[in-house]
């Protein structure tokens, strides 16, 4: 229960933390702490309009000095990241790994904002992913089984089989059509999940992203009123990051 809360509670600090980094690596902005400030009369934003979680609703959405609407995503991050640490403290068998599991997901939160906002999957980002999924299949799950080369070569063969089978789709489908249907960060995003989660889970992934891509076009196309088939470009990385989350904590739900 303290671990929740206490994983809960950085998981909002992380979340915003996370829509902050997606951010500066998108726009090759370098990482000094800048006081945040209104994007509209430029005024430093103050301790009281930063806190996470409650600012925004408090401040209903907009600017203490000039009323200007703050965009809402970096409370939609604290709260995703506090669900995550929440999450992971249930998850997961004991603390260390808990945390493990939590960075893992907030890595994903990250990688999934860059995609719903600019379509990019910046690589740092991928890379710490991919880094944290390798440690979380070596720490298993702390009953010792299956043993450590165990774990490794499932971790190596989800990367494989997960790279290896997008990867197969994006080359025939060039080659059917003459167009790039698939996005090279998609085929690393699927690696990337497949270190942490092994070959046998990814299949479930795959599913669940498709299905909120197309949920998500769906809402896209209402939204502009246009037809599916001329939106073009899907977030399908942010999907497939979301649902590596979900399907990682989905056996300690059920
Ligand atoms: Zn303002």
């Amino acid at each position: 229960m303290g671990l929740m809360v206490i994983l809960g509670l950085l998981g909002a600090a992380m979340g915003s933390f996370a829509a902050l980094v997606a951010e500066r690596l998108v726009r090759g902005e370098p990482f000094v702490a800048a006081r945040s400030r209104c994007l509209s009369c430029d005024t430093p934003l103050g301790a009281r309009d930063l806190v996470p979680l409650l600012s925004w609703p408090l401040l209903r959405g907009r600017c203490r000095h000039c009323g200007a609407a703050i965009p809402p995503v970096l409370w939609q991050a604290e709260i995703l990241g506090a669900a995550m640490g929440m999450a992971a403290a249930c998850a997961a068998p004991d603390p260390a790994r808990a945390l493990l599991l939590a960075l893992w997901m907030w890595s994903l939160l990250a990688l999934a904002i860059a995609d719903l906002r600019w379509f990019r999957l910046p690589e740092p980002l991928m890379a710490c992913a991919a880094i944290l999924g390798l440690a979380l299949a070596l720490a298993g799950d702390g009953s010792g089984w299956p043993g450590l080369s165990m774990r490794a070569s499932t971790a190596i063969l989800g990367a494989a089989v997960g790279g290896g089978v997008f990867w197969a789709v994006r080359e025939g489908y060039f080659r059917l059509t003459g167009r790039e249907g698939m996005a090279l960060g998609d085929v690393f995003m699927l690696a990337t999940l497949g270190l942490a989660l092994g070959p046998a889970r990814l299949p479930m992934v795959v599913l669940f992203a498709a299905a909120t891509t197309l949920v998500l076009a769906l809402m896209r196309a209402q939204r502009k009123g246009r037809a599916m088939r001329r939106l073009g470009r899907v977030p399908f990385g942010a999907a497939l990051a979301l649902s590596g989350v979900l399907v990682a904590i989905l056996p300690a739900m059920a």
